[in-house]
């Protein structure tokens, strides 16, 4: 049996240019991460402190919940709380206690502060300390903030884990090492890398954010963490503050991103490269094999990146790497550089990185570049298909299973589909 892993050489930078940018931008808020978070961790509950404007936010990204008891709701604030501090917070206590008393599933609740002035005014901090106390042991009260002006839509994840990693409990220097995966999975690709991990060999292996809010694993100084988002910098702080180190490694998209994410951590537990080639070598292949009929569609045509997720980067990579795609820009709210090292390197040499967002400004050099396909969120993406470009929502990225071998070929394939589309759209306007 071969022993080699069909991993490509680095042909980019590490410290290619970027082109940093801070003005007006288009992206949704903290408080989207909900609309994952809470299908994961399944006796949470995300309590907005908002406005209407949140409440309508996550109604509409949430919809279907609307049939189901959701473990999400705003409570309000609104003028009449405006008239003392002391009367928003004994209403916000209020809100909790009935909600609670309907909802004695409840194990975990989260106070997510927004943006409108009226509830920066209140602190959560203080209130979620008073309600932990009211209601230890059986329902534990943190805050974190998804508010627009602080975060974008995947930072709302980051600020709920990172409020969450304090709660861990501690494993001791004397613990055997262990791994960590974090970020928020789908169950069904959790599942898949647990069976992985499982035949590569690589023992203890746990996941962040747990299923369950009585599951938390133990964090300490033999704990390696291995991120499966690249959007994590807060909660990869507070894991590292418990003494847990992050193994460097690229993110689980694409066949080849897989690899080597898997490998990071096979290599920090000693596992034989021949025991890694068996143990991954079938769904590699299948990967592989998946892939090829979308490469059909996607080589050679070129792709523009709004800044929206900081999935951004190790998508272009995927898709420059793998797929044949040309990379005109690779806009990214944020860049965190340490942890994208190994992205970066993979990245093609020259590829035009920006960092932050000045829309104007950036929808210019979008229209004048007339890319193949545009990545964008859902209030650029209607006005560009109107001038003709073709677009794919960014969110979609998020709200898919996109990780891992078994789901290269649906992430390729959303890429694929808009292109596609366009191209029967094309003939059926020249023929009719
Ligand atoms: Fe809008 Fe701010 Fe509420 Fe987000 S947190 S929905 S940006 S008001």
């Amino acid at each position: 049996m071969s022993a080699v892993i069909p991993i490509a050489a680095d042909h980019g930078c590490a410290d290619l240019p970027v082109l940093r940018e801070r003005g007006q931008r288009e992206v949704f808020c903290g408080l989207t991460g909900i609309i994952w978070l809470h299908r994961k961790i399944q006796d949470a509950f995300f309590l907005v402190v908002g406005s209407r404007t949140c409440a309508h936010l996550i109604q509409s990204a949430a919809g279907v919940m609307i049939f189901a008891e959701p473990r999400f709701a705003t409570a309000i604030i609104d003028e009449r709380d405006l008239a003392g501090i002391a009367d928003a917070n004994d209403e916000l206590d209020r809100v909790v206690r009935r909600l609670l008393e309907r909802r004695p599933d409840i194990r975990l609740l989260f106070l997510v502060g927004s943006c409108p002035s009226e509830v920066i005014k209140l602190d959560l901090s203080r209130a979620a300390q008073r309600l932990s106390r009211e209601f230890l042991p059986n329902v534990r009260v943190l805050n974190y903030s998804g508010s627009g002006i602080e975060t974008t839509f995947t930072q709302g994840e980051d600020a709920c884990l990172a409020a969450l990693a304090p709660q861990l409990p501690a494993a001791g220097a004397n613990d055997p090492a262990s791994l960590l995966v974090v970020g928020c999975l789908p169950d069904v690709v959790e599942d898949q890398f647990a069976r992985l991990f499982a035949a590569i060999g690589v023992p203890r292996v746990q996941f962040f954010p747990p299923r369950s809010s009585r599951a938390l694993p133990p964090v300490g100084p033999n704990t390696h963490v291995l991120l499966a988002q690249p959007f994590l910098g807060d909660t990869a702080r507070a894991l590292e503050q418990r003494g847990a180190r992050r193994i460097a490694a690229p993110f689980p998209f694409g066949v080849e991103g897989t690899t080597a994410w898997l490998k990071a951590a096979a290599d920090l537990f000693g596992i034989a490269a021949t025991d890694f080639e068996r143990a991954t070598q079938p769904a590699r292949e299948r990967a592989q094999l998946s892939l090829q009929r979308h490469r059909e569609t996607l080589q050679g045509k070129r792709i523009f990146f709004f800044p929206d997720s900081q999935l951004e980067i190790p998508l272009a990579r995927f898709l420059a790497r793998e797929l044949g795609m040309q990379l005109t820009e690779v806009g990214t709210p944020y860049l965190h550089r340490e942890h994208l090292r190994q992205e970066l390197a993979w990245l093609p040499a020259q590829t035009a990185l920006s960092e932050g967002q000045d829309v104007d400004k950036q929808l210019d050099r979008c229209r004048s570049l007339a890319p193949d396909l545009v990545v964008c969120g859902l209030g650029l993406a209607n006005p560009l298909e109107s001038e003709g470009l073709t677009t794919k929502w960014a969110i979609e990225l998020v709200f898919s299973p996109v990780h891992g071998y078994e789901q290269a070929a649906d992430l390729a394939g959303l890429f694929a589909r808009p292109l596609k589309r366009r191209a029967m759209l094309t003939r059926e306007a020249v023929c009719s």
